[in-house]
């Protein structure tokens, strides 16, 4: 067998995580080489154009948001950004609700117009005050009541996790805000934008700005590694797989995408309107969350905020299912059962100080994009601190 290889840093999985270690390591000199085992860069913020040129997010949509100036600097200096409204609603009992729960869906559901005092007022009353919940279940019981509760939280989210709400973590459903003003944007930092030019292309300048950076797409770090014999080694893949799963399988769920693309001429023959005067739309708004009725969750059309100018359009139903070895780990289970069992893999990666576990997958936490790039920018720190492994000169060979 040859020689493995020697280089500086070996990197499994090219997505936010990695890629933002090979680019802060690369830049600063050291010798990196990236194993991914797709056939493309970014992971599950990737995005491809469909048959028609239409961009979509092919894992499910990855709504840029943060709080963090360093984050934005950061990414910043490989993307503009075009702003973005993250609206959302959600469908059920045959209509349109205005979502995430705001006086507006106060409205529908009784039926004639209000104020925000009224609305408050009615709030108070149902609503279980909890000022420590210990799940999601009492996480929306206590700040939307159970109205809202049974209509758009409970069958969303057993269908989603397969679990019931009393059965995650409060963080869970303390993602999506409540409130008694009109305001009824998804989300809540304060800046909110997606890459002008798509994930992708933020990906690939990336990669132009990291010197000498070596990235196999197809190759699956368990496999290859033995070919490197690196002086460090990221890892951002499942982390009980890199244990070998020797605490047992830690629960991930899946999803199955199913990508419907449609040319101007089939959104008119399916009656399509224009949305808001503009063409080539096929729902009303970015996403549509099914809580209850359907198989999927939700409906993405991303063009409602790539904004690209077509006529053509295409949208993303995402079906919850377990991750197995055909279907990719998207999410890991924020509860206290899990969080038992990844607490023996913690245990054991802190073993190897050689090794840098991070990311959604090797940290089991429920990240989201800046996040992981705010830990990255971190870690890559630490390794070029003056204490790190790449801190102080290399000594004599
Ligand atoms: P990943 O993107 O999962 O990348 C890990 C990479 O490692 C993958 O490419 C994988 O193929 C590779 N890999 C794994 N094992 C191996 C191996 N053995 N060998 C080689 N390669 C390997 N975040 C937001 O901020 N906003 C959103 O709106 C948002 N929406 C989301 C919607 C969905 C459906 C999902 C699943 C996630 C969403 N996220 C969102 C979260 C976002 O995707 C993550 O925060 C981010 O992608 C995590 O980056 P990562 O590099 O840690 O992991
Ligand atoms: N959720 C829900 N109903 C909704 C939207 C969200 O019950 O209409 C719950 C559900 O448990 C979901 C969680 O809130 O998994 C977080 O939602 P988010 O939209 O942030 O999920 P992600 O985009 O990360 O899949």
């Amino acid at each position: 067998m040859p020689a493995a290889t020697a280089i500086d840093v070996l990197i499994a999985g090219a997505g936010f995580s990695g890629l933002v270690m090979a680019q802060r390591l690369s830049e600063a000199g050291l010798k990196c080489v990236v194993l991914e085992r797709r056939d493309h860069l970014g992971g599950n913020a990737y995005d491809a154009p469909d048959g028609n040129g239409v961009l979509y997010h092919c894992y499910g949509p990855h709504y840029f948001r943060t709080n963090s100036r360093a984050v934005r600097d950061y990414l910043s200096r490989f993307t503009d950004w075009t702003p973005a409204e993250y609206r959302v609603k959600s469908h059920t009992h045959g209509q349109y609700w205005s979502f995430p729960v705001n006086l507006a869906t106060y409205e529908q559901l009784i039926g004639k117009p209000a104020t925000e005092a009224e609305f408050a007022t009615w709030l108070e009353q149902e609503r279980a005050p909890n000022p420590h919940p210990a799940n999601s279940e009492e996480v929306i019981l206590a700040n939307a009541g159970p109205t809202f509760y049974e209509l758009f939280f409970k069958g969303y989210t057993l269908k989603q996790w397969d679990r019931h709400p009393r059965d995650l973590d409060p963080s869970v459903c303390a993602r999506i805000p409540v409130r008694t003003t009109r305001d009824d944007h998804y989300l809540r930092e304060e800046f909110q934008a997606i890459p002008s030019e798509g994930f992708t292309r933020l990906f690939e300048r990336m990669v132009a700005a990291s010197p000498g950076l070596e990235i196999n797409l197809n190759t699956d770090f368990l496999t290859a590694r033995r070919h490197y014999n690196p002086r460090h080694t990221i890892y951002t893949g499942p982390i009980d797989a890199y244990f070998d799963f020797s605490h047992g399988h830690l629960p991930y769920r899946s999803l199955d995408f199913q990508v419907e693309s449609f040319s101007a001429d089939q959104l008119a023959a399916a009656g399509r309107q224009p949305i808001s005067g503009s063409p080539g739309h096929w729902q009303p708004a970015l996403q549509v969350n099914y809580p209850n009725d359907e198989a999927y969750t939700r409906i993405v059309e991303i063009k409602h905020i790539t904004r690209q100018d077509t006529p053509h359009t295409n949208i993303v139903r995402e079906y919850p299912l377990p991750a197995d070895d055909t279907h990719e780990p998207y999410y890991p289970i924020p509860a206290p059962d899990t969080r038992l069992q990844y607490e023996k893999y913690r245990l054991a990666a802190a073993s190897e100080p050689h090794t840098s576990f991070i990311g959604r997958l090797a940290t089991y936490h429920y990240y989201n994009m800046d996040q992981v790039v705010a830990i990255a920018l971190k870690e890559a720190e630490r390794l070029l601190s003056p204490t790190g492994p790449f801190g102080a000169p290399a000594g004599p060979p």
